[in-house]
């Protein structure tokens, strides 16, 4: 086999991230946050930037100890990284490669599918029922990994606390990764998150900066899990990939508990009023516990360019592996209002 000859990566395309918006309150297509980061956060970067010439705490010990008492585990069954992302190509390499199964939602999280196929696993995709994860399907199959995005990603769609702890009982899979990028726009957070089923062994939290505290651009997420998986990760991370500038970032984001409960009534408000409007329109929407809805058109092609010429960049589905849909981030005011203005019934849509 020549250097060039890697075939298990032929069923993979670059991912292609969603289209900037033409104006600001027009970006609909990457599950950012509409009210950006903390106020706090710019002036904690400024601070970090004077040792910029220094390498960065590998294991962020400040964040993950503040981290590590939110949650109420203990610091070294935290690990940072650079993005959830990076966390879910670590898991892959360290628990897929060499032979690994992984069973995941069909369509899955796209960067879940990725991992896995870089390291040439295999993966079973169980296709969703209702929008929503079939965990009963996904407990009959025997896996390294089984990955559970709650809410889902690209429906968001949630798995009650019940059936949760009913997969992690039932699942043969090693380890149940639950991915909560979302978690924080669900009705009640509190009720949903799997952390603390971390202690009974076998299961592994992802969590995110990038979603309710509007730092998608700095990259900083991370796992809580047994201290022998967070120590296996270790060994194998680049051990700089998260800099002192997002370290300081995310610490600040974290000390203003106020940032992330306004992003969380504003997004659940607006997307309230974006349901009706929608739904007003014609156009079905799945029930979504995230900061986006999935909606339902038989035209997706034609969905996207007419609301682009209102300035709203959206998510094709079929890009997400689910054609016949588009995905809409919940915006700004301004934003909806452009929405509204996009789908006035005098409109070509
Ligand atoms: N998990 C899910 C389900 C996501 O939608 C995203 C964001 N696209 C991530 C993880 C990755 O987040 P991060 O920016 O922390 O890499």
């Amino acid at each position: 086999m020549t250097i060039a000859e890697r075939p298990w990566l032929n069923r993979l395309q670059p991912y292609q991230p969603g289209n900037r918006a033409p104006i600001a309150d027009g970006s609909m297509a990457s599950n950012e946050s509409p009210l950006g980061a903390s106020p706090d956060v710019a002036a904690a970067i400024c601070g970090a930037l004077a040792q910029s010439h220094r390498y960065p705490d590998p294991l962020a010990q400040e964040l993950r100890s503040e981290l590590a008492s939110l949650h109420h585990v203990a610091a070294d069954q935290i690990l940072i990284g650079n993005g959830s992302d990076e966390l879910i190509f670590l898991l892959a390499s360290a628990y897929l490669a060499q032979g690994g199964h992984a069973v995941c939602a069909a369509p899955p999280y796209q960067i879940d599918r990725i991992s896995t196929y870089a390291v040439n696993a295999r993966l079973t995709q169980v296709p969703l029922r209702d929008w929503a994860h079939d965990l009963e399907t996904m407990a009959a199959v025997d896996a390294d990994i089984a990955y559970v995005v709650n809410p889902h990603n690209p429906t968001g769609t949630v798995c009650t606390p019940a059936g949760i702890r009913e997969f992690v009982a039932r699942s043969p899979a090693r380890l149940v990764v639950i991915d909560e990028a979302y978690i924080d726009f669900t009705d009640d957070p509190n009720a949903q998150t799997a952390i603390p089923l971390v202690a009974g062994g076998g299961v592994a939290v992802l969590r995110t900066f990038s979603k309710i505290h509007g730092l998608a651009g700095l990259r900083v997420g991370y796992l809580v899990a047994e201290r022998d998986i967070i120590a296996t990760l270790q060994k194998i991370r680049p051990p700089f990939s998260v800099s002192s500038v997002a370290q300081a970032a995310a610490l600040a984001a974290l000390r203003d508990p106020a940032h992330p409960l306004a992003v969380r009534e504003h997004t659940l408000r607006i997307r309230a009023e974006m349901v009706d409007l929608l739904e007003q329109a014609g156009y079905p929407v799945v029930p979504s516990q995230a900061n986006f809805l999935l909606v339902q058109t038989l035209a997706e092609t034609e969905f996207v360019s007419a609301v682009l010429r209102h300035g709203i960049s959206v998510r094709p589905g079929s890009s997400l592996g689910l054609p016949g849909t588009v995905r809409i981030s919940v915006p700004t005011e301004r934003g909806l209002e452009l929405l509204r203005g996009a789908l006035r019934p005098d409109r070509e849509l």
